[in-house]
């Protein structure tokens, strides 16, 4: 009796949002604006945190960030001269960023050629059918060097679903897992982009990259969000398993990894908030499968790189402290390969600055991530996160322009050539 009434109001509540998200027209952010906010203090940090919990009017699109003292967040319309008034009592200096952001969203979906919708060019973002059926067509075109791997099963049931490039056999290999959060449609456009490079590109250095490597690459890890994203609401960032007491859905995957979990204000408790560790480590099916795959696929990889926008940053562990002294034995290797992949990128015609370091003491604490966990419990001693562009402060945030997506694509090749060269040359790989 004690369980069935325990579990009834959670089958009922799961109806309900099931209910809710096939009924519910896709939400629009007219006039929700974009503001950069520069922290000076404790307290000020303190307020805006508060404002975050509530992430439907104040989404935070950028946590703060240490180096730069700046946050990004969203603001609801209705709440603009509640936000004013908190900024002016806190003695808080914004910046108005993206005036609407409901015009990005149109401009992104506009085509770009007639060609878009009849092939996959990497010249606009699609649905997460478009890059499954494109998926299926390269393992279908290149069966001798490609093979399918199964993450494991999304919380609404859709398959995780990963490609394997070998040209040959027991290569060293390198994980990529990409679109953790669902809003960062850069990291998949780059990912499929990458695959299709690895299997296509007559470059001498990338047909190296390919052959000297196997590639085991996840382009959309998570597929419920990454697909409510699409069709439901352009920002949504985390899972899509309700909470058995809270009516906010979801936690963020990046910080339900059993490392460090929900320690050093990394992440949050509360439900709402973009950064809800979840109620347990591995609380969601997600991240419960990655780690169960990667536990029994260990001995196939060394490198592991998470995808991620925005801000151009390339991150080394550890993210769960911003303490300078504790740091991974080979820190200065990690900094050497860093400098490696910021000096391509910075190479190429586009003259872009990405900015490296552990993620804790560089960009923010941020504990319990997937690339944590795997550089402290598998001991993969080479494992980073990317962000992609936009830049930080950049008037586009999570919706990059289209015609974004191939520059980006160019930068993340020219680095991870270098990325990959200096680990080979470290010792690595
Ligand atoms: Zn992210």
């Amino acid at each position: 009796m004690r369980l069935v009434g325990l579990l009834l109001p959670l089958v009922l509540l799961a109806l309900v949002s099931a209910g809710t998200v096939k009924d519910t027209p896709k939400k629009r952010f007219d006039n929700y604006k974009v503001y950069q906010l520069i922290i000076k203090n404790k307290i000020q940090l303190a307020a805006i945190n508060k404002l975050s919990e509530l992430s439907e009017k104040f989404n935070i699109w950028k946590e703060y960030d240490e180096r730069t003292k700046q946050i990004d967040i969203m603001v609801q319309p209705e709440e603009l001269s509640h936000f004013h008034e908190i900024l002016k009592l806190n003695n808080i200096h914004s910046e108005l960023v993206v005036p609407n952001v409901q015009t990005l969203i149109d401009e992104e979906q506009q085509q770009v050629t007639p060609q878009d919708n009849v092939s996959f060019g990497w010249t606009k973002y699609y649905e997460l059918e478009e890059i499954q059926a494109w998926l299926d067509e390269i393992l279908a075109t290149y069966p001798e060097v490609t093979k399918e791997f199964i993450v494991g099963q999304s919380y609404e049931g859709r398959t995780i679903r990963g490609i394997t490039i070998s040209h040959g056999t027991d290569k060293p290999g390198i994980f990529i897992e990409s679109n953790i959060h669902a809003r960062e449609w850069i990291t998949s456009a780059s990912a499929t982009w990458f695959i299709n490079q690895l299997l296509t590109s007559q470059d001498p250095d990338v047909r190296n990259l390919a052959d000297s490597y196997d590639w085991h690459i996840v382009p959309v890890f998570n597929v419920d969000g990454f697909d409510y994203s699409h069709k439901k609401d352009r920002m949504w960032r985390k899972t899509r398993q309700p909470h058995s007491t809270n009516a906010c859905i979801g936690a963020d995957a990046n910080r339900n990894f059993d490392s460090y979990w929900l320690q050093n204000g990394g992440s949050s408790d509360n439900p709402c908030s973009e950064t809800f560790a979840g109620d347990v480590p591995n609380s969601e099916p997600e991240a419960k499968a990655l780690v169960e795959y990667l536990t029994a696929h260990q001995d196939e990889f060394k490198v592991y790189l998470s995808f991620h926008s925005y801000g151009l940053w390339l991150l080394s562990p550890y993210g769960h402290t911003a303490d300078p002294l504790e740091k991974p034995e080979n820190a200065d290797d990690l900094l050497e390969i860093g400098e490696a992949f910021t000096a391509a990128v910075k190479a190429l015609p586009y003259a872009t600055d990405y900015v490296h370091g552990p993620t804790g003491t560089t960009l923010y604490v941020a504990s319990g991530t997937s690339v944590d966990w795997v550089f402290n419990e598998l001991n993969k001693e080479v494992a980073f996160t990317l962000e992609f562009r936009d830049k930080t402060g950049g008037s586009y945030g999570f919706i990059l322009p289209p015609v974004q997506i191939i520059p980006n694509c160019e930068e993340l090749m020219a680095g991870m050539l270098a990325l990959i060269g200096k680990t080979k040359d470290l010792g690595y790989l």
